[in-house]
C-alpha cells in the first residue's frame, strides 16, 4: 500500500510517528503520548488533517506559504524542471538556466545595490554562509581582524550551530555548547516587556545607542557585522519603536561594519513591500531569505550581496557551499513563485488593502481583558497576554496562558503559534478580508476559552 496517497487510520500513523519521527523542538514522549496532528492536504490558507478537519492557517505553515497552498503553476514548475534537469550542481565552474534566472530576478528585486546571490537550502544555511562570507570578506581587505559579529537577545536566525549562535535564544545556546566564538549579543528592542518607565520613543533610542556602545567597546577594527529581522520574528512579532530604526542606521552608517538584514520571514512581501528593509528604512549589505522565496514550496534559501561586498571578495576563493546551493527544481518553483506575487499584485494588495484591514481587525483584540499589547506590521502581528494590562505585568508562571490560548485556537479550528505568553500570526498574503474576519473571530473565542481555562486553573 502507497502510505502517502492511501493512508492508515489517524491513530496508526500517530503511533508511527511516535515510533520513528523526531520532531524538532518537540519533546518527542510528550507528543507521543498524545499523538501528532496530522495534516494531509491543504488550499489557500486552509489546512485539512487526516480526519477531515479544517484549520485556518494564520501561521502561513512556519512564515513561509506567503502565496497560500495548492497552487499549481508552481507544481508544474516543479515537475516541468524535474523533467528538463532535476539536478546539476553549481560548483566547479557550471552553472544552469533556474539559478541564473533567479539570480537575475532577485537582483531586481532587492533595493540598492544588493545584486549578488549565494543560495542554500534554507535560511540557517544561509545564515551560516554570511558568518563566513563577512569574516572572509574583510579577511580580503587585509583586516582579517574584523571579526565579531554583533546579534541580539531573543532574535532568531536558524538552528545550526552557527546560525544558533548568531540567535539570541539562551535556551538554544544552552544545548551543544553554542554560541562560538565571536558573536555578541545586545538587548531588544522590545518596550513591552522591558521598557520599563521610559516611553517607547527613549526606550527605542536607547537600545539602539547600546549598538554604538558595543561597537566603540570591542573596537570597530574588531567588528565585522550587525545581523538583525527588521522584524523580530520567532522572539514574538516584536515591533520596535519607531526611533529604533533610524537611529541604528544612522549608527551603521558612522561605522564601517556591514550590516546583514535577516529578511528571512519579512522578505517577499510579508511586511507590505518586497522586502521588511524598504517598510523600516534599511539600507542592509547583505540580505539573509528563504521561506517566501519559494511560498515553502520547495527548500531555498540564500544571501543577497551587495556589489561592494561582492567585488571585495571576487578575486578570493571563498570556500564554501552546498550541494543544494541553487537547486534547479527549487530555483524553477521560486521563479514561478515570484513572478505570480508579482503579476497578481499580492504584494501591492498587501500594502494597500489587507494588510491595513488586518491591522484594524487585530487592534480590536486590544480591548480583551487578557490582552495588554497589540502589535502590528504587515500580514505578521502579536497579541501580548497579561494578568495586569495597566502595570505590563507578565505572568508568574510564564508560557502557561499562551499555551491555553494556542490550544483552544486548534479546538477553534485556527493555527496561531504562542511563543511564551505572545500569541502571533503570520497569515499568507492571499488571505481574504472575510477569512480574516474569521480569524480575528476564532482569536476571540479563543481568548475568552482559555481565559476561562486559566481561571480555573487558578492561573489568573
Ligand atoms: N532567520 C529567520 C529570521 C527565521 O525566522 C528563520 C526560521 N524561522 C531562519 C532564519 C532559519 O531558517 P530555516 O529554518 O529555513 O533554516
Amino acid at each position: 500500500m502507497n502510505k502517502i496517497t492511501n493512508h492508515l487510520p489517524t491513530a496508526e500513523l500517530q503511533a508511527l510517528d511516535a515510533a520513528h519521527h523526531m520532531h524538532p523542538f518537540t519533546a518527542n514522549a510528550e507528543l507521543a503520548a498524545k499523538g501528532a496532528r496530522v495534516i494531509k492536504s491543504a488550499k489557500g490558507v486552509w489546512l485539512t488533517g487526516s480526519d477531515g478537519e479544517r484549520y485556518l492557517d494564520a501561521m502561513a505553515g512556519l512564515w513561509c506559504v506567503n502565496l497560500g497552498y495548492g497552487r499549481e503553476e508552481l507544481a508544474e514548475a516543479a515537475a516541468a524542471q524535474m523533467r528538463e534537469l532535476p539536478y546539476y550542481n553549481t560548483f566547479f565552474q557550471t552553472t544552469h538556466i533556474p539559478a541564473i534566472a533567479l539570480a537575475e530576478r532577485l537582483a531586481e528585486l532587492a533595493p540598492g545595490d544588493l545584486n549578488h546571490v549565494f543560495f542554500a537550502a534554507g535560511g540557517s544555511e544561509a545564515n551560516d554562509t554570511n558568518i563566513r562570507l563577512v569574516r572572509t570578506y574583510w579577511a580580503a581587505q587585509g583586516k582579517p581582524e574584523k571579526q565579531v559579529i554583533i546579534s541580539r537577545k531573543n532574535a532568531y536566525h536558524g538552528s545550526s550551530i552557527g546560525s544558533a549562535s548568531l540567535g539570541g535564544m539562551t535556551y538554544m545556546h544552552a544545548q551543544g555548547g553554542l554560541p562560538i566564538p565571536g558573536i555578541v549579543h545586545i538587548d531588544q528592542p522590545h518596550w513591552w516587556a522591558e521598557g520599563g518607565d521610559l516611553s517607547p520613543h527613549d526606550f527605542g533610542i536607547a537600545r539602539a545607542r547600546q549598538l554604538a556602545e558595543t561597537i566603540d567597546e570591542i573596537g570597530e577594527d574588531k567588528v565585522a557585522a550587525f545581523i538583525a529581522e527588521p522584524i523580530q520574528g520567532a522572539g514574538g512579532v516584536i515591533v520596535p519603536p519607531e526611533s529604533y530604526w533610524p537611529e541604528v542606521q544612522r549608527i551603521l552608517a558612522e561605522r564601517d561594519i556591514l550590516f546583514i538584514a535577516d529578511e528571512v520571514i519579512c522578505g517577499f512581501g510579508r511586511t507590505g513591500n518586497w522586502f521588511g528593509s524598504e517598510t523600516l528604512g534599511l539600507a542592509p549589505d547583505i540580505m539573509t531569505i528563504a521561506k517566501g522565496l519559494s511560498s515553502g514550496y520547495q527548500p531555498i534559501g540564500g544571501s543577497i550581496v551587495s556589489d561592494r561586498v561582492a567585488d571585495g571578495l571576487a578575486a578570493t576563493e571563498f570556500n564554501h557551499g552546498y550541494t543544494y546551493s541553487g537547486h534547479p527544481v527549487a530555483c524553477a518553483v521560486a521563479l514561478e513563485n515570484l513572478r505570480i506575487l508579482d503579476e497578481e499584485g499580492i504584494v501591492a494588495r498587501v500594502r494597500e488593502e489587507t494588510a491595513p484591514y488586518l491591522a484594524k481587525a487585530w487592534a480590536s483584540l486590544g480591548d480583551h481583558p487578557l490582552v495588554g499589547e497589540t502589535a502590528i506590521c504587515g500580514m505578521m502581528g502579536s497579541l501580548a497576554l497579561t494578568p495586569d494590562k495597566s502595570s505590563r505585568a507578565p505572568f508568574a508562571e510564564g508560557g502557561a496562558a499562551g499555551m491555553a490560548v494556542r490550544e483552544r485556537c486548534f479546538g477553534n479550528g485556527l493555527v496561531m503559534r504562542a511563543v511564551g505568553d505572545r500569541m502571533i500570526i503570520s497569515p499568507p498574503l492571499v488571505i481574504s478580508e472575510d477569512e480574516i474576519d474569521t480569524l480575528i473571530a476564532r482569536a476571540r473565542r479563543s481568548l475568552d476559552e482559555g481565559m476561562a481555562d486559566l481561571q480555573s486553573a487558578g492561573l489568573l
